[in-house]
C-alpha cells in the first residue's frame, strides 16, 4: 500500500493538491482515465482534466485483422443512393457475393443501408470474402464471417468510457455567448437552463456578473471524444442567489434534477410558459420590452417574443376557456386543481380546445398580438384563490420532493459529485487569486 501511494505521489507531485485527492479517491487503477487529456484551450478559469467514473468501462475489442493478418482489407462508405451491390462492384466483387452475404440468415440486416455507414471487406489471397464488417456508427458494428459454406454474423457493440469534465462561466452579454465562450457545447447550454428553468426567470432576471459551474459527462472512444453527456452537477448564482442541482435516479429509476436537500428541481408550474430558446432576445441582457402604457391596471407580465414562438401551458391542468375577446385576442385559460389558474392571452394560434386536459409544457398556443397589443408578445397571468399574483415572483408550490426512507441513498449517491463541483469550482477561484502557475500545470498536460 505505502509503495502504491508513493508511486501515486511521484506521477502526481507536479500536480495540485485536489487533483491527488480526486485521484486518490477514484483509485489507481484508474489513474491514466483521470490524467485523460481534454480540449480546453478556449476556456480560462476551469479545471483541465476530467474525473473518471468508477463505473467505466471494457477494453475495446481486438480488430479483427489483428488476428487473422492473411487477410487484405478495403473499405467502402455508404453514400446516398448505394445498395449492398453498388458498394460490392465498387470493392470489385461479384454478384454472387452480393448473393452469398444477402442470402445468409442475418443478410436482411443489410437491406437497410445509411450514408456514412462504413463497410470493410477482408479477402483472403484467393480473394474470396472471408469477413465483412458493416460499421453502423463508432460503437456499433456487425462481423459477417465466412463459416464453411455460409455467412454467419455477430453484432460487435463497443461501450464507451464516462469521464467527467468541469465548466464554468460569468454571463456577460448573454447566457448564450458566455456558455460559448466557457466551451459549453449548445446542448449542455440548453440543458442547464431547463434544469433552472424552474427557479430562474431566463427571460427577465438574468444579469451580467451572474455566474454558472457544472460537472458533466463525457464519452470517449479510444481516446475520442464521442459525445456529451448528460450534467451531473451544476450551481447558477442568479442576481447574487446560488442554486444548486444535482442529478439521480430514483428507486423507481425516475431520472431528475434535485437540490442537495432532496427537493425537486422540477416545479408544478413552468416560472417562463415559452420556449425561451427561440426568444433570440431573450438572452439578451441590452433587449427592450415592450411598454403597454395604456394598460392601467396590468396583472400580468409580457413576454416580447416572436410571433409564432410556441407557448406552454405552465403546469398540468385543464383548459376551462378557449376564445376570442376584442381585448384579449385569443386568448387559453387553464385551471390547475382548486387554487390555481393561469391566462395567456395575445395569441396568434390557439392549440387547445375548452374542456381538454394539458401537461406541463404542452404546447397551448403560439405567441401573436391580438386583441390590443403592439406588437408580438405573450401576456400571461398566474392567480392564486382568484387573485392576480406576479408570475416571475410567486412562490411555486413544491413537487415530488425525495421521499425521506430515500434520503440517505439520495445523499450517498449525490454528496460526492456535489463535493467535486465546489472543489473544482474553489481550485479555480483560488487559482485566478494567485496561483495560477498551478492550475496552468494541469492544463498546459490536457493540450
Ligand atoms: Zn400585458
Amino acid at each position: 500500500m505505502h509503495k502504491t501511494v508513493r508511486f501515486m505521489q511521484s506521477i502526481l507531485k507536479d500536480f495540485p493538491r485536489h487533483h491527488l485527492i480526486m485521484a486518490t479517491a477514484v483509485g489507481c487503477c484508474l489513474l491514466a482515465l483521470a490524467l485523460y487529456p481534454v480540449s480546453n484551450a478556449e476556456a480560462n478559469r476551469q479545471v483541465a482534466e476530467p474525473i473518471a467514473i468508477p463505473a467505466a468501462t471494457q477494453p475495446p475489442a481486438t480488430p479483427a485483422e489483428e488476428v487473422e493478418p492473411a487477410l487484405k482489407w478495403t473499405e467502402q462508405r455508404v453514400s446516398s443512393g448505394d445498395s449492398l451491390s453498388t458498394l460490392f462492384t465498387r470493392a470489385e466483387l461479384t454478384a454472387a457475393d452480393v448473393y452469398e452475404v444477402s442470402s445468409s440468415p442475418d443478410g436482411k440486416l443489410l437491406r437497410n443501408l445509411y450514408p456514412g455507414e462504413l463497410f470493410r471487406f477482408g479477402l483472403d489471397r484467393s480473394g474470396q470474402l472471408q469477413e465483412l464488417h458493416h460499421v453502423q456508427s463508432k460503437l456499433v458494428s456487425r462481423v459477417f464471417t465466412l463459416d464453411g459454406e455460409s455467412y454467419s454474423s455477430e453484432q460487435l457493440v463497443l461501450k464507451p468510457d464516462t469521464l467527467l469534465n468541469y465548466r464554468e462561466g460569468v454571463i456577460k452579454d448573454s447566457l448564450y455567448m458566455s456558455g460559448l465562450e466557457a466551451n459549453l457545447p449548445d446542448k449542455l447550454i440548453m440543458e442547464l437552463a431547463n434544469i433552472f428553468a424552474w427557479d430562474i426567470d431566463f427571460v427577465f432576471d438574468i444579469r451580467g456578473g451572474d455566474s454558472f459551474s457544472l460537472l458533466f459527462e463525457e464519452h470517449f472512444l479510444e481516446g475520442e471524444k464521442l459525445s456529451v453527456g448528460n450534467i451531473i452537477a451544476a450551481t447558477f448564482t442568479n442576481r447574487g442567489k446560488t442554486f444548486q442541482a444535482v442529478r439521480y435516479t430514483n428507486g423507481q429509476g425516475a431520472t431528475n434534477y434535485y437540490t442537495p436537500e432532496g427537493l425537486s428541481m422540477r416545479k408544478a408550474f413552468l416560472r417562463t410558459p415559452l420556449d425561451i430558446f427561440r426568444i433570440s432576445s431573450g438572452f439578451n441582457l441590452k433587449r427592450k420590452h415592450p411598454i403597454h402604457k395604456k394598460v392601467k391596471a396590468h396583472r400580468g407580465v409580457d413576454y416580447a417574443a416572436p410571433r409564432g414562438t410556441p407557448v406552454y401551458s405552465a403546469g398540468d391542468g385543464k383548459v376551462i376557456a378557449a376564445g376570442y375577446s376584442k381585448a384579449n385576442g385569443n386568448f387559453v385559460f387553464v385551471q390547475h386543481g382548486q387554487t390555481y389558474i393561469t391566462k395567456y392571452l395575445h395569441l396568434n394560434n390557439k392549440k387547445v380546445r375548452k374542456g381538454q386536459s394539458v401537461r406541463q409544457r404542452q404546447l397551448i398556443g403560439t405567441v401573436g398580438s391580438t386583441g390590443y397589443a403592439t406588437g408580438p408578445h405573450l401576456h400571461y397571468e398566474f392567480l392564486v384563490n382568484g387573485v392576480h399574483r406576479n408570475p416571475r415572483t410567486v412562490k411555486l408550490p413544491q413537487a415530488n420532493p425525495i421521499p425521506k426512507a430515500e434520503l440517505v441513498a439520495f445523499q450517498t449517491a449525490t454528496q460526492p459529485m456535489l463535493t467535486q463541483l465546489a472543489e473544482y469550482g474553489g481550485a479555480s477561484t483560488f487559482a485566478t487569486s494567485g496561483s495560477a502557475a498551478d492550475m496552468n500545470a494541469g492544463a498546459a498536460s490536457a493540450n
